[in-house]
């Protein structure tokens, strides 16, 4: 809870964002995030239109099914009106999962969009991935923990009725774990097409522990502000966040990346190969990562703090060149440290 008020401190803060902000962040409680999390890793039943179960992974085709009408029927209920849902062929790196190449399934991105006030050519991206490794696996802090951030904040923006300056797009990823292929589809098209993307912040495995694991990993090159103001909230919000420029986080960050948008992800590490020193958690990619492993309160907080850096990515009034936005005059000036 301490963080909780934290917030509430530094965004009373804001002058004209203040009333919005307390909205916002009042529909973002643990319930919610429970309630979402339950269902994503087969605590709780799905209950849909079209079906009703429980999944034990967002691997298998009729689990993946309930949980994208899962997921849009949580997003239509808050009142989105539309969802974009694209469908494209899995990478070739799925290949291992499927003996035979005709049963292997088409992956599939859902999105929904925000309009901005002002700035409605500018896009503030918060997206995480929603499919697992395998079989009876079911990714409780990989990505449960992260599409229930995501979910949970879109749902509280459109609860809460806050447009801010520039659009959001809240992005529920496919084939993440089969070469980011549902988000390298994405980022390629955008970058084609020329979309004004200002920051990309990706999800990815937040729930597990309330030490100081949580990392958000960020290229300074094109972004050295954004690195900067993220820090200065987490010191301030005192969540312990280990900030890292230029580490190479594998996760869907890398197609915004590799696309050249601005791009900052937040996670925690897991088993990672060849690299010893970052195993913490140790239930990374197995069957034994459920629900039980994480700390819903501390996941609660940090989807607050997720849902403050978006809101104040979306919404400050700054040009924001990559090249000279100035953390310090943002905070200065809309933060009134
Ligand atoms: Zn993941």
């Amino acid at each position: 809870m301490k963080t909780f008020f934290a917030l509430l401190v530094i965004f009373q803060s804001i002058n004209l964002a203040h009333a919005s902000w307390e909205r916002l962040s009042t529909h973002i409680t643990q319930s919610t995030y429970q309630d979402i999390i339950e269902r994503l890793t087969g605590v709780r039943y799905i209950v849909t239109k079209s079906g009703v179960g429980k999944v034990r992974d967002r691997f298998a085709p009729d689990n993946m099914n309930l949980i994208r009408q899962y997921l849009i029927e949580s997003l239509f209920d808050v009142g989105f009106s539309s969802i974009d849902s694209e469908l494209f062929p899995m990478s070739s790196q799925g290949k291992r999962y499927w003996e035979d190449e005709q049963e292997r399934p088409d992956g599939q991105n859902l999105t929904v969009e925000m309009e901005g006030r002002q700035h409605d050519q500018e896009i503030i991206l918060l997206g995480a991935h929603y499919d697992t490794t395998g079989i009876n696996r079911p990714g409780a802090n990989d990505n449960a923990s992260g599409v229930a951030a995501v979910l949970t904040i879109a749902q509280a923006f459109r609860k809460a009725m806050v447009q801010t300056n520039r659009r959001l797009l809240f992005f529920f990823f496919d084939g993440e774990e089969r070469g980011f292929a549902g988000s390298r589809r994405f980022f390629e098209k955008a970058r084609r097409r020329g979309a004004n993307i200002r920051l990309f912040i990706n999800v990815d495995m937040i729930g597990h522990s309330p030490q100081a694991l949580l990392r958000a990993s960020y290229d300074p090159r094109p972004f050295k502000s954004i690195g900067a103001f993220i820090e200065e909230v987490n010191r301030r919000f005192d969540l312990g966040f280990r900030l890292e420029a230029w580490r190479e986080h594998m996760s869907d960050n890398q197609s915004g990346k590799r696309n050249g948008f601005p791009t900052v992800s937040i996670f925690e590490d897991g088993r990672q190969k060849n690299d010893f020193r970052t195993i913490t958690y140790p239930y990374y990619h197995t069957p034994e990562d459920t629900l039980d492993k994480l700390d819903l309160q501390y996941a609660t907080e940090v989807t607050r703090l997720i849902a403050g850096i978006t809101y104040a990515a979306a919404e400050t009034e700054e040009t924001w060149e990559t090249a000279d936005f100035s953390c310090a005059r943002y905070l200065a000036g809309h933060f009134n440290l």
